[in-house]
């Protein structure tokens, strides 16, 4: 739905409408609170209750909203499905957002090989501007709105939300000291809101339906699945569905013959789950009582033909390229592992190497300066906990190949 007659023809633009000319800011913030909306870019804090909005000083003169659209994370791609699918639906969470917190700039910052959401985005900005939806004097209200469109640089760590307002400064995407956090002191050194992609798609919906039956109806989240399944793809499903769920009903299944082995609930940067807890529902609270968590609710399933040595070898090379090198414990860390994998792949493994894995997956854990370095040490440690086995005939046998 890329052009704005068909997506204001289903009530589009209605809820920006209200925003900007009915409610008050307070009245926006207690719905979406009421709604119990999470963030969902990966940290799943709840977007208003955690006072991301509630924390903007609204009587400072200038503020931003910075739209998070660097989608990096291994196996998430509904952010991409969502700005290709119906750019309006951003274009108006974005509206709503900065009339609430009183923003009159707005930044997009997009994964840079996004180019076609790229397009589809600027030409449903160009939309919406023509209809007197962004610019001056919005829907004929005394708010005025700005959105610029802005292209990464390719880097992961950009996704981080203070690396990410380095880079849209012009500087090298190092993640910052916190606090002071963006909602006091952001781009610029200013008030800013910054907002995962799919977290602002939820905002016009949630002032459409009301937040009790938002609230009713699960409340719907979208779930990026990949890996070993028949139907990969972008499944909206109400929050606290299984894994099980998703796995065979939405996805289709396993490949013909093929055994369930594990399933990373959250993207890479989650600890996996197994056999035995494809029952647990995909919510926050569900996967963080399983030891894990949601984050950006990429769903990556392992089938029985993978080597979970190979899988989180491969895991560790990522975060290894992707250290952005600011802190030592991750810098160092990563590339340790790292080498440890190589060595045990290419059949020159010590069973010493074990212990060293945890070793230094222990030296990593409370010490990395951002969540990148933190995410790798749970899921390493849980595959040597739960794969022992496939380590240790790895070592044993001692070929590439490990049999
Ligand atoms: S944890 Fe890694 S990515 Fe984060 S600041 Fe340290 S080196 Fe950079």
């Amino acid at each position: 739905m890329a052009q704005i007659e068909q997506y204001r023809a289903a009530g589009g633009y209605n809820a920006a409408r209200r925003a900007a000319t009915e409610l008050t800011p307070e009245q926006v913030i207690d719905m979406v609170a009421a709604s119990g909306l999470r963030g969902k870019g990966g940290a799943g804090f709840p977007t208003a209750q955690m006072q991301k909005w509630k924390f903007i000083p609204l009587e400072a003169p200038l503020k931003y909203i910075v739209v998070n659209g660097d989608e990096g994370e291994p196996g998430t791609f509904k952010d991409r499905t969502l700005i290709e699918g119906c750019p309006h639906l951003l274009v108006e969470g974005i509206l709503i957002a900065a009339v609430t917190i009183g923003a009159r700039k707005v930044y997009i910052y997009l994964r840079r090989e996004f180019y076609r959401g790229r397009r589809l985005l600027e030409s449903a900005i160009a939309q919406a501007r023509e209809a007197g939806f962004v610019g001056e004097r919005i829907f004929g209200s005394d708010h005025s709105v700005e959105i610029v469109v802005h292209s990464g640089a390719g880097a992961y760590i950009a996704g981080e939300e203070t690396a990410l307002l380095e880079s849209l400064e012009g500087r090298r995407a190092f993640p910052r000291q916190r606090p002071p956090f963006p909602a006091l002191a952001g781009l610029y050194g200013k008030p800013t809101l910054v907002q995962n992609v799919e977290t602002l798609c939820h905002v016009p919906v949630i002032l459409g339906l009301g937040p009790e039956r938002y609230r009713e109806l699960g409340p719907p989240a979208l779930f990026s699945v990949s890996g070993m399944v028949v139907r990969p793809g972008v499944y909206e499903a109400p929050l606290g569905v299984t894994l099980r769920s998703l796995i065979f009903e939405h996805a289709g299944g396993l490949r013909p013959g093929r055994r369930f082995k594990a399933a990373f609930p959250g993207g890479s940067s989650s600890v996996f789950l197994t056999e035995t807890e494809l029952d647990v529902r995909m919510d926050h609270e569900s996967l963080r009582q399983a030891g894990t968590m949601l984050g950006s609710a990429a769903v990556i399933v392992i089938d029985d033909s993978a080597d979970m040595v190979e899988v989180m070898a491969r895991a560790v090379e990522f975060y290894r390229d992707e250290s952005c090198g600011k802190c030592t414990p991750c810098r160092e860390g990563t590339v340790w592992i790292a080498q440890i994998f190589e060595r045990i792949l290419h059949g020159r493994g010590r069973i010493e190497d074990l212990a060293l894995l945890e070793s230094v997956a222990k030296g990593m854990t409370g010490t990395c300066f951002c969540p990148l370095g933190e995410s790798v040490p749970p899921g390493l440690v849980a595959s040597l906990r739960l794969f022992r086995d496939e380590y240790e005939r790895r070592i044993a046998v001692g070929t590439p190949d490990g049999r």
